[in-house]
């Protein structure tokens, strides 16, 4: 398809990309993609430094290695860009027929009010207190005055499994669906759903930019991506950044007053958070080169194997789901699924986990986020080690409970020593039912 004029509106696309009778039009603008910083010279697009050596093409001048996945830019390229001018149309209205609870439509009110006031507000939210449906009266304002609106997260799962329900919730407004090996061809729409990375092609485009789990890889430290936030936003505009589980720095920004903050510290069924039960197992890594697990969790799982009881087993690196299953197999009987980041069938087990055709999965922190199974335990083999953040262990506990049938249940650590992520990990999980009003 021949690109638009609009398809320019609010983005930066390297000229070469753009047919000649666009670029005459005078709406467009066109800017150098490198500019210089003293001895420096830096991307415009993704904001990195140039590696003036390793990108050498010839003498004074250079590409850029960070942005490469986005098309190559060199010194001699220019942008192109035409200012957002909000064409949009939109009348149409929520099509979600739940109820919000008071807490959620008090912070729904929060986040209407930042929109108004072009704020930005952390939306501190425990996991299971139903986020995606507190943001639609934002979002259905945000329609109405025909702002642009990006709704984005590092990770491609998050992307995947709000799309769809946002798609049904506002089926008038329209909408494009971008990450890395997306499908749909981009066109100028007025709500953008995206991983991250796709708003280095966005300049200044958005009224409201929505950042769900907002503190995971590859965002959390990653200075490119948090430029391309900043880039893709309006100069005066609204970010609302989701989690159950926010970072330092947006904790100390919160504290400094610099950063609006709205707490949702209620699951949306009004049951308390399920709370972590240590068990000491000794070295179980010792034990576990020598082929063996801790019989405490070895019980636990029989139990559930017994009980029909769906669980997920988690446990620290890659390398240890094969030795978990190698143990696990001749004692149990039982054909023993695991599924790691990188795994080619993660789709279709994860599939199988919800359709209750398997009643467990031995899983590394991937499933930590993103995925819901509604009437789980968890188990943690490990949770001592380093690989698990206090974060991760949250979000792990925060798998469990997530249905009204079962709004309780099981968070199993199996631990040698109790780091300072799992008690960091148990304490706020014990403020966080606190200001839920739970003893
Ligand atoms: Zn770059």
């Amino acid at each position: 398809m021949v690109m638009q004029l609009s398809d320019l509106f609010g983005r930066q696309i390297k000229e070469q990309e753009v047919p000649e009778s666009l670029i005459t039009n005078s709406a467009c603008h066109s800017f150098s993609a490198f500019t210089r910083r003293g001895q420096n010279v830096i991307c415009v697009r993704c904001g990195s430094q140039i590696n003036k050596q390793e990108t050498k093409l010839a003498i004074d001048h250079f590409y850029c290695a960070n942005c490469l996945q986005m098309g190559r830019l060199t010194s001699s390229d220019n942008l192109i860009t035409i200012n957002e001018p909000n064409q949009f149309n939109y009348t149409g209205s929520c099509q979600w027929q739940g109820v919000l609870t008071n807490d959620q439509r008090n912070c729904a009110k929060q986040v209407i009010a930042s929109i108004d006031k072009r704020i930005d507000r952390l939306l501190w939210a425990v996991t299971g207190a139903g986020k995606t449906e507190m943001l639609f009266p934002g979002l259905e304002h945000a329609f109405r005055q025909q702002l642009r609106v990006a709704v984005v997260s590092p990770r491609i799962d998050v992307i995947l499994e709000l799309a769809p329900r946002l798609r049904t919730a506002f089926p008038d407004v329209t909408s494009c669906l971008l990450y890395g090996k997306t499908t749909e061809k981009y066109s100028y729409t007025q709500l953008v759903i995206a991983t991250v990375h796709q708003l280095l092609r966005f300049y200044h485009a958005f009224d409201v930019l929505i950042i769900d789990e907002v503190d995971v890889f590859p965002l959390a430290g990653n200075k490119q991506l948090h430029y391309a936030i900043q880039r893709a936003k309006k100069v005066t505009s609204s970010v609302i950044y989701l989690t159950a589980t926010p970072d330092t720095t947006l904790k100390q920004q919160v504290k400094a007053t610099k950063l609006a903050v709205s707490y949702l510290p209620r699951r949306f069924h009004g049951f308390p958070l399920a709370t972590i039960t240590n068990v000491k197992v000794g070295n179980w890594r010792a034990r576990l080169t020598q082929r063996k697990l801790p019989p405490q969790l070895v019980t636990a799982i029989e139990q559930r194997i017994i009980k029909q009881q769906p669980f997920l087993l988690f446990v620290p690196h890659i390398a240890d789901l094969k030795l978990v299953s190698e143990i696990l197999k001749p004692r149990l009987n039982l054909p023993i699924i695991t599924v790691h980041a990188k795994d080619p069938k993660r789709v279709d087990k994860v599939r199988q986990m919800r359709n209750k055709e398997t009643l467990f999965l031995v899983t590394t922190t991937i499933l930590e986020r993103g995925v819901t199974f509604p009437l789980i335990d968890v188990l943690v083999l490990g949770a001592d080690d380093d690989i698990f953040s206090a974060a991760a262990l949250i979000q792990i506990a925060g798998r469990v409970g997530r249905n009204v049938k079962r709004p309780s249940g099981d968070v199993y650590f199996y631990l040698h020593k109790r780091t300072n992520a799992i008690k960091q990990a148990q304490r706020e999980i014990k403020m966080m039912n606190k200001k839920a009003g739970f003893k």
